[in-house]
């Protein structure tokens, strides 16, 4: 069934498996522009078969019986595995989605305190007493799985996001069916052999590959998925809530982003400029959250400015194997293709291209999808540079006045993923959080990720929330059972004295 060396299997209920027609997808490394793996093309059908195992898994066999405590076992298991496998997973990922190899082993190593911090949650979950509508009758609630969970990941960063619906996914007790990026699924396959090495039980977690428009479609629209869970574009978002729109099926969607970072003349304009410089340069701007939108006090401008440059000088752009690499090349062609023609449009928009990163060549990698820091000044927030998230290392900057005027522009976008705002006043800060509409409001940091930390958007950022108490809630339903233990059952039709 493995055709090449370059291939990797599907985990349809326990069994590792190609696509049924036997097509696949080639994988290619961004830094080199070359084919490194193959995945398989699932169709439909494939899709149906892993659902089925889902529901199988669900319905039947050991899962449904297992006590919460050991369903908490078989993740911990998971997490040993997962770090004890770190480099490998990681270096999958480089290969696939071009993000420098430590900062890749960053992310995969963060997935066993995400497995941890559920697992500990999953023996927690308990419903409520009611209060008594009468004397006699007791009413509680419980929280009950869905059944078969899809869940849609991106290329940027495969497993931890993968991880982030997986674990509460699995403590609410629900079955599940992955399918990750076409661009970057080779690290959700080999989790596959951790999956099955940790002893969850054959259907329990099904992984599917393939393009979006073909696998994708199929799981989403599939009948006996009761909930998908996605992370990826605003577009693709909106197709998916449509069609499980039209299948009544609930919905999780982490979307794009087009984040403020707020710069008050009272900030720490060194602290300042290497937040933000971390917040859109680091894993080259590929990040939903990343600080894209720079709003700065006109005093300060310039004094900004010229920090920013000075760390920009510093980044290294290059090989993503070398540790000394800051930026790796960008996910894939396409995207380098469309963030080089963000950067013609900024400057026929009429912003000034103050560093532009799209004109950088790596020696020895001539053929791969590299584009640098870059920044835009004299930006006006109507411009699309300012509005749409181009997911590049790209910053657009946008002088203001007042606080007024700071907080009209930071809510100027159809996001609302993130914020950060610079200032020493932390009272100042505070009192500016409740009106942005983000989901998560950073001062004086940026970028800060917990497992006990709900992420998620407002606007066209998302519906839902991933991490924290509120993530397990996301994947249950809430049945309320009444029982009468000791009052009277009053006669409908009691006879008449007439
Ligand atoms: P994408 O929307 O192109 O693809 C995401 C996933 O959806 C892939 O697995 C893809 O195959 C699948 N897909 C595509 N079309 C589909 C369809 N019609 N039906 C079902 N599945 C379909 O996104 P991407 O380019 O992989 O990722 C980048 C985007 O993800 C950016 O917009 C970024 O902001 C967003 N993102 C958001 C978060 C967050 O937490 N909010 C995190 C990371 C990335």
């Amino acid at each position: 069934m493995v055709a090449t060396p370059l291939d990797h299997l599907m985990l349809i209920g326990g069994s590792r498996v190609a696509a049924r027609d036997g097509r696949w997808i080639d994988s290619f490394n961004p830094a080199s522009g070359g084919i490194w793996a193959r995945i398989p093309r699932a169709t439909a059908e494939d899709v149906g078969e892993a659902v089925s195992a889902a529901s199988q898994a669900f319905r039947a066999g050991p899962w449904p019986d297992m006590q919460a405590a050991e369903r908490a076992l078989l993740m911990l298991r998971l997490a040993d595995l997962v770090e004890q496998d770190i480099e490998r997973l990681a270096l999958a990922e480089t290969s696939d989605n071009g993000k420098p190899l430590w900062e890749a082993i960053s992310q995969v190593g963060r997935v066993p305190k995400w497995l941890r911090y559920f697992a500990g949650l999953s023996d927690k979950q308990a419903g409520d007493l009611l209060p008594p509508e009468q004397n006699g009758i007791l009413a509680y609630t419980s929280r009950e799985p869905l059944g078969v969970v899809a869940a849609i990941t991106p290329w940027n960063v495969p497993l931890l996001l993968l991880t982030w619906k997986l674990a509460p996914a699995l403590v609410a007790g629900n079955t599940i069916v992955v399918k990750p990026s076409e661009i970057a699924s080779v690290s959700t396959l080999l989790l596959a052999d951790l999956i099955n090495q940790a002893g969850f039980p054959p259907g329990v977690i099904n992984i599917v590959t393939g393009y979006g428009s073909e696998a994708g479609t199929a799981l989403v629209a599939h009948k006996d998925v009761a909930k998908v869970s996605f992370t990826g574009s605003e577009a693709t978002g909106r197709r998916i809530a449509q069609t499980a729109g039209d299948g009544l099926k609930r919905v999780t969607l982490e979307l794009g982003g087009k984040s403020p970072q707020i710069v008050f003349s009272d900030a720490d304009l060194d602290a300042a400029a290497r937040g933000i410089s971390a917040g859109i340069f680091l894993a080259s701007g590929q990040t939903c959250s990343a600080g894209s939108r720079l709003l700065v006090q006109r005093s300060v401008h310039k004094a900004l400015l010229d920090r920013l440059s000075t760390l920009c000088s510093r980044a290294i752009v290059g090989n993503p194997l070398d540790r000394r690499t800051h930026l790796g090349p960008l996910g894939s062609k396409e995207q380098l293709e469309k963030v080089t023609s963000y950067i013609s449009l900024g400057r026929s928009e009429g912003a000034r291209c103050f560093i532009d990163g799209s004109r950088i060549r790596v020696p020895g990698f001539e053929e791969g999808w590299f584009c640098g820091p870059t920044i835009f000044t004299d930006v006006d927030s109507r411009m699309r540079i300012a509005q749409e998230e181009i997911f590049g290392p790209v910053l657009a900057m946008i002088a203001f006045d007042s606080e007024e005027e700071a907080l009209h522009l930071a809510n100027d976008t159809p996001y609302g993923l993130a914020a950060g705002i610079w200032t020493q006043d932390v009272g100042r800060a505070l009192q500016l959080a409740p009106l942005i509409q983000a989901g998560t409001i950073y001062a004086n940091m940026f970028r800060g990720v917990s497992p006990a930390a709900p992420t998620g958007g407002y606007k066209a950022s998302g519906i839902g929330r991933e991490n924290g108490m509120d993530a397990v809630r996301e994947y249950q339903q809430t049945k309320t059972t009444w029982a009468n233990l000791s009052s009277p059952v009053a006669d409908p039709f009691p006879p008449t004295s007439i």
